[in-house]
């Protein structure tokens, strides 16, 4: 870029730094392309000139509330504009059309009450400071006005603060469009209401956040003509099952199981419970704990949101029943018996046992044959092979995690019915709260779907932020065809390409009992290894690594077979299938002859991956608006930001995508009027008479004999590098 040309002794610079990011200084010195920089730290340094970007020293003192406002649009002025409004709590910022909220760590609580409800209503947007109800004021005003639906689409890494954005979404739209007649359950409130619900089921407290979501949500509000709440509908993807039996220190698992612990005396004596350090499913890590939160409080109030949202008492008490016996479940210890079979372990094993299988209503004795044995159909006879100890925990972990995934699922159809469809509804306002780009040490098949939903929503995102440019532009009638973006699409076919894609193999080995994750990377090595975004990393036999759009991730192959495999044990299904509670036995309908035989297995990759077209279909059809939250911080303490970690996190969120976009074309756009008051002084003749405000703008662009510049209908667009240019020309007078 041509901005160095304009970098001389004197100006003010932001230098990359391994620390900060990017530091301030002062440019005392120029030798070819090394600049001599006196930091704002004391410090002396040379830099290469492609590593400084000019520093606006005018910005505003309280920092831009719209990034497009900014006179130098690069990474450190945004990083800069950020971190300047994070210190005086302003934690919402535009970049055009797109929020970026920064998690305050701390209850803002005056930001979201009434008053600032009242206040957002109708407003255009743009007009007031950056907020959540602004982004969700616009997408019910173009509802109402265009009659198009609309989605909101809120990302971020764990603890950026998604769920309560999106919570705050739910509660300003409940507000625009709910019933006046407060009949006892509105729909508006049955939606709301579910988010306690979904949260002490769904959510639990990891490193990153004390309330993680531990799957996704689409949210979607179905409204009347006249722009009432009408119905809705809420659709989960992917919820996180390993968390049911194997947690780690610091973690905890589920809420719910919590609550259940600190529930009135009568019910821990019918279920009985007692303490979270006697379970195995809980004990393994210290925490019981959250600080602030009443477990036995959120108990009571979880009821009380299922109350709301209609699920009856007696059904609250088989949910918590089944919540109950998989504590209970997790406490049945095997040990040897005779040859390799295994029989429950102690009197206290049988206890748990006996209390399973009184709480999920199936024989005690056909329980442990579920879990300590398998059938096995030879053409000659049908016969029992014990499992040994270690495979029947296994076995029992399973039984778990799938009861447990069956009640999730149960719950979000129950919510739905509950709410109920408007079939009228012609508009609908969707939310979506997702987990962001994961890159751990150790990635799995987990890591993998969440890195694919990603790659699906960033070129959802790159499309729309291209579109919208287009827009601005046409608007303006200013010239734009050469505007390029990058496209992921080469990741995405690497991924879910049929056939010959990674998902495409993973079932293909999945349909092969010899199989083994060594042979599958095998085949991924040589079917991609001249794919530019596919690396196989040395020295490895099975990992592989895929060049996202927010980088490498490399990811370990060994349980994607397994993982991949969604089936529930036959003895399992038989059992609880048979269940004398009908609640447990709905949870497991009988299968039918034809599914058992027809599919070989079900593919949860391939199920995903359908699923996240449904949702990509249906934000396809709507004016999406974007929220972009940011982590400020991993301590979660309030006023800290921590540069590197916002860097990394605006580069794989898309925002960083969103301003090369504009910076492919034009970075800087200022009014007629903002740009005479800067740089009027370059031409003093216009100062004198009062001319046409774009003509002015006119003469002094062609008279500083500046090049491929546009002047639309109300704004100036330049060029990168020309701001600093004139800038440059600027100081000399000054
Ligand atoms: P995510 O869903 O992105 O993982 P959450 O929405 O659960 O993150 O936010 C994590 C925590 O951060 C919340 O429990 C809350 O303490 C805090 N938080 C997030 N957003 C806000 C906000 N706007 N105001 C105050 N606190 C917030
Ligand atoms: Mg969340």
């Amino acid at each position: 870029m041509e901005i160095q040309e304009n970098i001389v002794a004197g100006t003010h610079v932001w230098i990359e730094d391994p620390e900060l990011v990017f530091i301030h200084g002062i440019v005392l010195n120029i030798r070819g392309q090394e600049a001599e920089i006196q930091t704002s730290d004391g410090n002396m340094v040379v830099a290469n000139l492609s590593k400084i970007y000019p520093k606006d020293v005018e910005a505003p003192a309280g920092g831009a509330d719209d990034m497009t406002k900014l006179s130098y649009l690069h990474e450190p002025g945004v990083l800069h504009n950020l971190a300047t409004r994070y210190e005086i709590n302003e934690i919402y910022t535009y970049t055009g059309n797109i929020l970026i909220a920064l998690n305050p760590f701390q209850p803002l609580s005056h930001l979201y009450d009434a008053y600032m409800m009242e206040r957002y209503k109708g407003v255009p947007f743009g007009k007031l400071s950056p907020h959540v109800f602004a982004i969700a004021d616009a997408a019910y005003r173009e509802m109402i006005n265009e009659g198009k639906s609309n989605s909101i689409l809120v990302s971020g890494e764990s603890g950026a603060g998604k769920t309560e954005t999106t919570k705050m979404i739910m509660r300003y739209l409940a507000y625009l469009g709910g019933h006046t007649a407060a009949e006892g359950r509105s729909v508006e409130q049955q939606v709301l209401e579910s988010n306690p619900v979904l949260e002490a089921f769904g959510n639990a407290k990891t490193v990153k956040n004390n309330n993680s979501s531990r799957f996704g949500k689409f949210v979607e509000i179905q409204f009347d003509k006249r722009g009432r709440i009408s119905g809705a509908a809420i659709r989960t993807y992917l919820l996180e099952r390993s968390r049911v039996c194997k947690i780690s220190d610091p973690e905890r698992n589920y809420h719910c199981f919590y609550l259940l612990c600190a529930a009135p005396p009568d019910e821990i004596e019918r279920y009985k419970l007692g303490n979270p350090t006697s379970f195995y499913y809980l004990n393994q890590s210290n925490c019981y704990e959250l600080v602030g939160v009443n477990d036995a409080n959120e108990y009571l109030a979880t009821r009380r949101a299922m109350d709301v949202i209609g699920i009856s008492r007696k059904e609250q008490d088989a949910i918590f029943g089944v919540v109950a016996a998989i504590l209970h479940l997790g406490n049945i210890e095997f040990e040897k018996g005779e040859e390799d079979s295994s029989v429950v372990k102690d009197d206290e094993s049988k206890f748990h046992l006996q209390m399973t299988a009184k709480l999920l209503m199936c024989d005690p004795g056909e329980l442990e044959d579920a879990l300590c044995k398998r059938v096995m159909i030879t053409p000659e006879e049908i016969i029992k092979k014990s499992l040994d100890p270690v495979a029947a925990t296994v076995s029992r972990d399973g039984l778990a995690k799938t009861i447990y995934s069956r009640l999730f699922d149960w719950l979000v159809d129950k919510i739905n019915v509950s709410i109920g469809q408007d079939p009228h509804s012609k508009c609908l306002i969707g939310v979506l709260d997702i987990y962001g780009f994961e890159s751990f040490e150790s990635n799995s098949f987990e890591q993998f779907c969440i890195n694919f939903t990603n790659e699906k929503l960033q070129q959802h995102f790159n499309q729309n932020v291209f579109k919208m440019e287009q827009n601005d532009y046409r608007n303006e009638e200013i010239d734009w065809s050469y505007v390029h973006f990058v496209d992921n699409q080469d990741v995405l076919d690497l991924i879910e390409k049929k056939p010959g894609g990674i998902i495409a193999l993973l079932d293909e080995a999945c349909m092969f009992p010899k199989s083994t994750h060594e042979n599958f990377s095998q085949k991924l090595y040589q079917t991609f290894k001249d794919h530019k975004r596919f690396i196989k990393p040395k020295l490895t036999r099975s990992d592989f690594t895929i060049v996202h759009y927010a980088g490498e991730v490399r990811y370990q192959s060994d349980l994607f077979l397994d993982k991949n495999k969604d089936y529930v044990v036959a003895e399992h299904q038989d059992l609880l299938s048979a269940s004398e509670c009908s609640f447990v036995s709905g949870l497991f309908p009988p299968i039918s002859e034809e599914t058992t035989k027809s599919s070989k297995f079900s593919s949860i990759g391939s199920r995903f991956k359908l699923q996240l077209q449904q949702l990509m279909d249906t934000l396809n059809s709507t004016e999406p608006h974007y929220i972009r939250c940011v982590k400020p911080n991993n301590e979660l303490k309030p006023v800290i930001l921590d540069s590197n970690n916002v860097m990394q996190q605006l580069r794989s969120g898309g925002v960083l995508e969103a301003i090369r976009v504009k910076c492919a074309g034009y970075p800087t756009r200022k009014t007629f009027s903002e740009f005479l008051d800067r740089f009027g002084i370059l031409l003093p003749e216009i100062r004198k008479q009062n001319y046409d405000e774009k003509i002015a703008c006119k003469w002094i662009l062609e008279k500083m004999d500046l090049k491929g510049y546009q002047i639309g209908k109300t704004k100036v667009f330049l060029k990168a590098g020309q701001m600093a240019e004139l800038d440059a020309k600027r100081a000399k007078l000054l």
